[in-house]
């Protein structure tokens, strides 16, 4: 596929372990992308989800690797403890500067790199959501700027116009669906079942 830049490229997908992202790593196979999934273990004082996280990407890998395909993977591991204030705010420049760099990293051995970021079509009428993305795309060209000689990397939405329901739906076999993760304030029993995410979940598994 020449418009893809074929085995010259390479797919990165920011993956959380989520609907969206796990959807978009069958997407990118689907098109016969080479993938590198990047999972970032963000340790939070009194969050948990970061354990839950990392358990479902294991057993998604593992379940995705035997079943359907093989792609590249790689993990790192912060605490935000270590940034002045551990919000929300902190996490997003933490993952933003943590897959830039693997972004220059690998736009040295690839002729085109992608960034996909699971924004969906939802997130328009989201206005926080809206707001994250376009402080993220500014941030992201910010980093760019930073970085001598990086105009082949670039990020995109390849889900702006397709909802969470049609994710689950059309991109996500059943099997792998149930070992999505989604909850952001689970406890130590499971999922809160309170949070947006869970509500999410709830409505389009109706
Ligand atoms: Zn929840």
């Amino acid at each position: 596929m020449a418009s893809n830049g074929g085995i010259n490229s390479i797919v990165i997908i920011p993956w959380s372990s989520g609907i969206d992202s796990t959807g978009l790593i069958f997407k990118a196979h689907k098109e016969n992308r080479k993938i590198h999934a990047h999972f970032i273990e963000m340790h939070q004082e009194r969050f948990i989800k970061h354990i839950y996280e990392s358990k479902h990407v294991e057993m998604l890998r593992s379940h995705i690797y035997k079943n359907y395909f093989h792609f590249d993977f790689s993990r790192s591991v912060f605490d935000l403890s270590l940034c002045p204030s551990g919000t929300r705010f902190w996490s997003e420049e933490v993952e933003l500067v943590i897959v830039a760099r693997l972004a220059v990293h690998f736009s040295g051995f690839f002729k085109k790199v992608e960034v996909w970021d699971g924004r969906i079509k939802e997130d328009d009428t989201n206005p926080s959501m809206t707001k994250r993305f376009s402080r993220r795309s500014s941030s992201f060209d910010f980093l760019k700027s930073l970085t001598w000689e990086i105009d082949n990397v670039e990020l995109k939405t390849p889900f702006k116009d397709v909802s969470k329901k049609d994710i689950w739906n059309d991109i996500l076999p059943e099997d792998v669906r149930k070992l999505t993760f989604s909850c952001n304030q689970p406890l130590l029993s499971g999922t809160c079942g309170k949070c947006k995410n869970c509500i999410d979940r709830r409505r389009i598994i109706k």
